[in-house]
């Protein structure tokens, strides 16, 4: 997971626990404020209700229960006073004697003359006993939450009857419902706006890591110009200044690294010519001087190889060199067209097979080179008649170079070495003089190019070079 995607994750986390955190207690704020905002509502139109028909209520439920005189005919009817208060809550109202039989239910559902105050309707008893009842209970019928408020009526100080209001909460939870849509739509847009502002800010954040990641990927590559330029938060910016001191460090061990290789070269170079050339002299004069300056001349060939080789080894472990795109299918062709004289001559065969299109990062000349000296190995090692084999293609996802040949082989005791500097095999003692040399500078060539050389199995001499799939093409 990306930089960039983590510091956006963790902020979105710390968004979305903050919002739900302020936002759900709220939300429960509000509901229960707008029901007991409602209350007052219900409770006061069912109070002046009660209040308004208390001495007709007196009257019926006298006459009910055949005890008291009649009171004095009302101004209001029953059902004016319920129409009039229960207009503005449209609840549904019911009026019930002092036994607790229906007066009158402005929904018509309730038989006047039936017993209504049951135990099913706890309200009523309550109200009867002169206590005003308040609460929401859960209606399957009408699916919905309704508001029941009871109150007694009194009448010159008696409990007479009661009054029961029941009100729909639908309309007030509706209300609550799009209070918390819109509540949840801030949250969502103050999310929304905080990832966003998050995401500038990883952004400003990964950014100057991304650059100093691709300094660190170009200086591998051999760009010894790569910097990283210092930006970002502090600790990046001391960073990408630590980075720099230290590519400034390696530029600065390479550059001297290369010119010691140069001048080395030039030095040894110089006196070695002018050695051969006096032999060369000796030589020419002839007798007995100068057949020892022609043993000293193969001993001055031989230490110029040496010494070119161990320069090469030199410059092949040396790190900071620009690659390109190098193919294997051309590189492989090229080097049997430049062997097959060299190989006829020495009676082998060589035999080119190329597998699928495959290129690795490298310099070509390095690549040239391992081929080289793994050829020349084989040319000369293998017996006459035998078939040297190029091989280049893929393997897994990276480049392969391959030389084989069908000569005796690398003894077992020998396999283990074979790669050691100096090393020289009994085959090698065999044939003739040599550095020990040649496989080490070919496995060190591979090596500087990320890949790796090794010696497979047999028949014959099979040496396997290699590479990771090139990260830049
Ligand atoms: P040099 O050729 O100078 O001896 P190298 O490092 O190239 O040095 O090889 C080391 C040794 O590995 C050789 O001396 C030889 O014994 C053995 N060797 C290398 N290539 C082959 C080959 N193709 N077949 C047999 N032996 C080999």
């Amino acid at each position: 997971m990306s930089l960039r995607l983590r510091l956006v994750l963790a902020a979105a986390y710390v968004f979305v626990v903050v919002v739900i955190a302020l936002e759900v207690p709220l939300a429960v704020t509000i509901e229960r404020q707008r029901i007991s905002d409602f209350r007052p509502s219900v409770l006061g139109p069912a109070a002046l209700t009660a209040s308004t028909i208390a001495d007709e209520v007196a009257r019926i439920s006298a006459a009910a229960t055949g005890t008291k005189p009649e009171p004095p005919h009302p101004t209001m009817s029953i059902e004016q006073a319920v129409r009039h208060y229960a207009a503005s809550s449209g609840s549904r109202v019911v009026v019930v004697d002092q036994p607790g039989r229906v007066i009158y239910d402005n929904a018509g559902e309730a038989t006047p003359g039936t017993l209504y105050a049951t135990s099913r309707r706890p309200e009523f008893g309550l109200a009867l006993a002169g206590q005003v009842y308040s609460a929401e209970r859960y209606s399957t019928s009408l699916g919905q939450q309704l508001l029941i408020v009871a109150v007694p009526v009194i009448y010159d100080g008696r409990t007479v009857g009661a009054v029961r209001f029941t009100a729909e909460l639908g309309a007030v939870e509706a209300e609550v419902h799009r209070t918390w849509f819109r509540m949840g739509l801030v949250g969502l847009v103050v999310i929304v706006a905080g990832l966003v502002m998050a995401w500038f800010l990883a952004t400003s954040i990964a950014r100057p890591v991304d650059r100093l990641e691709e300094a660190a990927v170009r200086l591998g590559q051999g760009d010894l110009d790569a910097r990283a330029s210092p930006e970002g938060p502090g600790e990046l910016v001391t960073l990408a200044r630590s980075f720099n001191r230290m590519a400034d460090a390696l530029a600065a061990n390479i550059a001297a690294q290369r010119d010691f290789i140069a001048n080395a070269s030039h030095q040894l170079r110089t006196p070695l010519t002018g050695l051969r050339l006096r032999l060369e002299a000796l030589e020419a004069e002839g007798g007995e001087a100068g057949e020892e300056a022609r043993r000293a001349t193969a001993e001055i060939d031989r230490l110029a190889t040496l010494v070119q080789e161990l320069l090469l080894l030199a410059s092949a472990s040396e790190a900071g060199a620009a690659g390109q795109r190098v193919d294997l299918a051309g590189l492989a062709q090229d080097a049997a067209d430049r062997w097959r004289p060299q190989a006829e001559r020495a009676g082998s065969a060589i035999r080119l097979v190329t597998g699928p299109p495959a290129a690795v990062w490298a310099d070509r000349r390095d690549l040239e080179h391992v081929l080289d000296n793994l050829l020349e190995n084989a040319i000369r090692y293998a017996p006459p008649g035998s078939e040297v084999t190029i091989e280049a293609g893929r393997r897994d996802s990276g480049g392969m170079l391959v030389v084989a040949d069908s000569g005796r082989g690398i003894p077992e005791a020998e396999r283990e070495r074979i790669f050691e500097r100096f090393f020289r095999g009994e085959t090698g003692r065999r044939t003739g003089p040599g550095t020990g040399l040649g496989l080490a500078i070919a496995a060190e060539l591979v090596r500087k190019w990320g890949g790796e050389l090794r010696l497979a199995e047999g028949p014959g001499t099979r040496f396997e070079a290699m590479f990771p799939r090139p990260t830049l093409s």
